[in-house]
């Protein structure tokens, strides 16, 4: 049951007052964290050692029982269980440097927000600007994003620094990681700022311009309008989710806008010049006589803006031609006449032989 010096693992004489001890303990430990030597089993060990040497000398007590019975625990007192034993190295220590190798505490990026908003069709047409509340998180300043206290690293007491739990003391013992330090065998006290969560909740209104012609089910992403990320990664992103309301005159496919235009019976016939809506106002139309209904229409250049161009799609007006409905008696004999004189090529394309 011998203990290695700690002294020595901490290169201070055995004089060295408590913050000697904390000084050497943080210096060494920033150079062999586990942090910034990724992959490296030997630094891992080498912290490890670190870590349980300035949890010996730093505390009064268990120095003074080093000190005295070269154990920290007091004289005749049991080695806690997991503590390594003198210079043996157990089958876990051999594979944890391996196979299992413990996840990582790297900086992680913070999570993309999705917001649905709803536009209406003038909003769309001319593009707008919104100002969204947004839940989001900011990095916590006491811990960096850590969300440990960044004074002293402890012995995980899960694990007792062993990094694994678990798998019975038998020489073919197999434990799993640590789910408390993540097989580090070391854990810092949690920030008390954050709760240890790295971040707090922010509620910040983003404002963002929509180009003119978005597109019902588009999506747009506000650069670094996420979550916060941790542990000095970088936020996540804001998607907006755009859908539209639907408009009663104009139905849009693409940058195209179609619009119904009813026209009469003898405007149809004989052709005219109508008035048709269009997103900046009415312009005039010319219908062809003879027009049918479903005939379209087209006017080049008055549908939605295409995003991120100076173009615009085309507004298509779809023709209905409105069936007169007739009263009075002078009507019915003009159209009888009109029938007898016009009707038979519409009987033709019936199949029916009027004599
Ligand atoms: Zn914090
Ligand atoms: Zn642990």
């Amino acid at each position: 049951m011998s203990h290695p010096d700690y002294y020595k693992i901490l290169g201070v004489p055995r004089t060295a007052s408590e913050e000697d001890i904390k000084k050497a303990y943080r210096k060494l430990a920033r150079k062999h964290h586990p942090d910034l030597n990724p992959g490296d089993a030997k630094a891992e060990a080498e912290f490890k050692k670190l870590t349980e040497a300035n949890e010996v000398l730093s505390d009064a007590e268990k120095r003074k029982n080093y000190d005295t019975y070269g154990d920290p625990n007091g004289p005749g007192a049991q080695v806690p269980p997991g503590f390594e034993q003198g210079g043996g190295i157990s089958i876990e220590d051999i594979f944890a440097g391996f196979g299992g190798r413990p996840m990582r505490h790297g900086p992680e990026r913070g999570e993309d927000l999705v917001h649905s908003v709803r536009l209406g069709f003038r909003e769309a047409f001319e593009g707008t600007r919104l100002s969204l509340r947004v839940n989001r998180s900011e990095p916590c300043m006491a811990c960096r994003g850590t969300g440990e206290a960044a004074k002293k690293q402890e012995l995980c007491r899960t694990c007792h620094g062993k990094g694994k739990v678990g798998g019975g003391s038998g020489f073919l013992s197999f434990g799993r990681t640590c789910p408390d330090c993540q097989g580090r065998g070391t854990r810092a006290p949690v920030c008390s700022e954050c709760g240890g969560a790295g971040r707090h909740p922010r509620q910040e209104t983003v404002t963002i311009a929509i180009p003119p012609g978005v597109e019902d089910g588009a999506r747009l992403r506000v650069a670094g309008k996420g979550e916060a990320g941790r542990r000095g990664g970088g936020p996540g992103d804001l998607y907006l989710q755009i859908s539209m309301e639907p408009d009663a005159r104009f139905e849009r496919k693409g940058p195209n806008l179609y619009v119904k235009l009813p026209v009469s019976f003898s405007e149809a016939a004989l052709g005219a010049k109508v008035e048709v809506p269009t997103p900046e106002g009415h312009q005039t139309i010319k219908v062809p006589p003879g027009t049918q209904t479903g005939a379209r229409l087209r006017l080049k250049g008055q549908g939605m803006p295409i995003p991120r161009g100076s173009q615009r799609g085309d507004l298509i007006a779809e023709v209905a031609v409105v069936t007169p409905q007739i009263q009075d008696e002078r009507s019915k004999e003009l159209l009888r006449e009109l029938a007898e004189l016009n009707d038979a090529d519409v009987h033709k394309q019936r199949g029916q032989h009027h004599g």
